[in-house]
């Protein structure tokens, strides 16, 4: 696992199904200073792997809205679309390790079966054919890892983990980790929705021969019912890129940040300096809730 005192880089990586909201802004502002403020470089990956699920215009919208707030990377955008031959040689690798196997089974079989894989699957008695989903053998195994903000985590791995999906896409915890390793992340700042994740994503780290990054989970912002975290799904309004200043100024209060009001009024690069300069993790407020 690497420490602060290590080369810092770290990477905001949004999937472009939809214009920023706040929630994403507060992800990727937090991700921003902590790199920043570790002397780090931070970098913007475009998850742009599932193009059913994406909308048109949505990359080149979370492009303006970063560049707006001052959230500029300090490299190239990576492009996932453009990585497919990269993914796919990485699978030829696991399959000569014969750490693969192709899988028919749909989700609902596989909780009914309780939880687990398809044994015959599980066996290779079926050969991969264009509707099979293909799996890394990884039930079973148990990750340990000390988060930034969520403290100690033991994740138990259910279910083997679907690398490639049975519509012949490339699956999301495949290509997150192979990127995560190939520029060289160092530190995975996120939104606790990924939490859960973050133990299969270790071990494939392991597996392809890599030490696992940090990780850290910052508070997830709850849309209006408390309940959920705001999502395109509740209709969370899309960041407003004409006050840019204001909106950092909302997010670092949500992250424990209260600057003087003021601030609201200076340039973002000014609000960005002013908030790396004063980052503390142990000062980020780590409760889910809704802004305000
Ligand atoms: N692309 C993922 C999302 O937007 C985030 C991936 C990650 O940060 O690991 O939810």
């Amino acid at each position: 696992m690497s420490t602060d005192t290590d080369r810092y880089i770290g990477r905001f990586a949004p999937s472009p199904t939809g214009p920023l909201h706040f929630g994403s802004l507060v992800c990727a502002l937090g991700s921003y200073l902590d790199a920043v403020a570790h002397g780090g470089q931070w970098l913007v990956r475009m998850e742009d792997l599932d193009p059913p699920r994406e909308e048109p215009g949505a990359a080149q919208r979370i492009l303006h809205t970063l560049q707006a707030h001052g959230l500029h990377g300090h490299g190239p955008v990576l492009w996932q679309s453009q990585r497919h031959a990269r993914y796919d040689a990485v699978l030829q690798q696991l399959r000569e390790r014969q750490l693969l196997y192709p899988c028919h089974c749909s989700r609902a079989q596989i909780r009914s079966n309780g939880g687990h894989d398809n044994e015959r699957c599980r066996a290779g008695q079926f050969p991969a054919d264009g509707a099979s989903a293909l799996r890394l053998h990884s039930a079973g195994a148990s990750e340990t890892f000390d988060d930034l903000w969520q403290g100690p985590q033991t994740q138990q791995i259910r279910e083997d983990t679907i690398l490639k999906r049975r519509d012949g896409l490339y699956a999301y915890q495949l290509a997150v980790v192979v990127d995560d390793i190939d520029q060289g992340i160092t530190h995975i700042v996120r939104g606790a929705d990924l939490l859960e994740t973050s133990g299969a994503q270790q071990l494939l780290f392991r597996t392809l021969g890599a030490a696992p990054p940090q990780f850290g989970h910052l508070p997830l912002v709850m849309g209006p019912d408390g309940h959920q975290k705001l999502s395109k799904q509740n209709h969370a309004p899309a960041v407003d890129d004409s006050h840019p200043a204001q909106n950092l100024y909302s997010a670092l209060a949500f992250l424990g940040f209260h600057a003087a009001a003021e601030l609201a009024g200076e340039a973002p690069e000014h609000i960005l300096k002013w908030a790396a300069a004063r980052w503390q993790r142990h000062q980020v407020n780590t409760r889910n809730r809704q802004p305000g």
